[in-house]
């Protein structure tokens, strides 16, 4: 197969990263792989991307809005939702609603996924054993990861978070899996913490956070990951998302936050739909938006990656798993330009911070997992025309 004249973002490149952002190339696919780039004189017949790569959804809750309700901008409420609604789940629906939310991903051109699982209890949940079945089934289209949310209190209750990080371990053995926590201003927050990495150091196994996810200045829960992270020299094995809280700190305070996320290798993740649902005034049009601080996260060196959280769900009853979708939403509501050097927020910086196989720069010799977007220049990508796309698995278009 051949594809002529596509732009390739330069943030998405492996060799040719130097020639100008315009610059567009013909690509050579066999046998499942990019055998060659060349730099081409044509004019771009469109824009070409690795595969996506979802570093935080929840595919236990999605599509659970119709019987769970939505939440309407309330957090707690959303969480309490949902909870009320777990008590029904079955493997059959669970297998159900995750297959929905997988082939649609699938169609998107979506080829890896981190999935959080509500861990209600000590006990295993219904979903990790269909979310192992459909690991294996999905392998080789969709890579799937886990991360078990579990309250901060499980973790320092020492029998507990021995049993739960057991279970984790053991489907660890079968890809990526992460022990997980919702923090958010917790009494004893430090010694909680610091309880939730004991047991992940001595099981070896990363952690997955959501942190901060409220518009409280005083939310320090990134901060002191990051401060653990640093003393413990635990650093590289660590996500943490939403971070809305630094939107509303001083500058100053924002800042030396993101430098120790940095220093600590934490991998920052912005879930700009949820946060756009559950966060700022409902009584009113909503100033506050809860969008973490992206750009400062970039310009301080690290590599945010966006994702796509709830979908259908009493946390945000809209959306799909449509990556662009919610890159373009993110482009406008954070004010990321120019476009092309952010498209790496949904290939190559989640490919790393899920510590990927291949980080999703296209070069000789990469996987053939492509899409190919119709859009010819940036401001094209945030159209519906621009968004339509062809995705290449295995060097054959779906
Ligand atoms: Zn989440």
């Amino acid at each position: 197969m051949r594809l002529q004249a596509m732009r390739i973002p330069p943030c998405v490149r492996g060799a040719y990263a130097d020639l100008p952002a315009h610059q567009t190339f013909d690509l050579w696919i066999e046998a499942g792989d990019v055998i060659s780039i060349a730099p081409s004189t044509e004019p771009a017949r469109g824009t070409l991307l690795s595969g996506f790569v979802d570093a935080h959804v929840h595919l236990d809750k999605a599509y659970t809005v119709g019987t769970a309700g939505a939440a309407e901008g309330d957090l707690m409420a959303a969480i309490a939702r949902c909870a009320a609604d777990r008590v029904s789940w079955t493997a059959a629906d669970l297998r159900l609603r995750m297959l929905r939310a997988l082939e649609d991903a699938w169609a998107c051109g979506t080829r890896a996924m981190r999935t959080h699982l509500d861990w209600a209890s000590d006990d295993m949940p219904v979903a990790l054993r269909v979310f192992e079945q459909l690991r294996e089934q999905w392998r080789g289209r969709i890579d799937l990861q886990m991360a078990a949310l579990v309250s901060l209190d499980q973790w320092a209750d020492p029998a507990a978070a021995q049993r739960i990080a057991g279970q984790v371990a053991v489907t660890a053995a079968g890809g990526t899996s992460a022990l997980g926590a919702f923090v958010y201003r917790h009494a004893a927050l430090r010694e909680k913490l610091e309880a939730l990495f004991d047991v992940a150091q001595r099981h070896y196994l990363p952690l997955d956070i959501h942190v901060d996810e409220g518009l409280a200045p005083d939310a320090r829960g990134l901060r002191t990951v990051a401060e653990i992270a640093l003393a413990r020299g635990w650093q590289g094995r660590i996500l943490c998302s939403h971070a809305c809280a630094l939107s509303v700190q001083p500058p100053d305070e924002a800042r030396a936050t993101l430098q120790a996320c940095r220093d600590a290798g934490i991998h920052l993740v912005s879930l700009p739909t949820t946060n756009l649902y559950l966060q700022g005034d409902w009584a009113g049009t909503p100033v506050e938006r809860g969008i973490t601080r992206l750009r400062e996260a970039a310009a301080l060196g690290l590599a945010p990656c966006i994702a796509t959280d709830n979908v259908a769900d009493p946390f945000y009853p809209y959306g799909s798993f449509d990556l662009v979708e919610t890159f373009g939403l993110a482009v406008q509501v954070a004010h990321l330009a120019a476009v092309q050097d952010w498209l790496a927020a949904i290939t190559v910086a989640p490919a790393r911070a899920m510590g990927l196989h291949w980080d999703g720069r296209i070069d000789e010799g990469c996987p053939a997992d492509l899409v190919c977007l119709a859009a010819r220049d940036d401001h094209e990508l945030l159209t519906p025309a621009g968004r339509q796309r062809s995705v290449v698995r295995k060097g054959r278009f779906l």
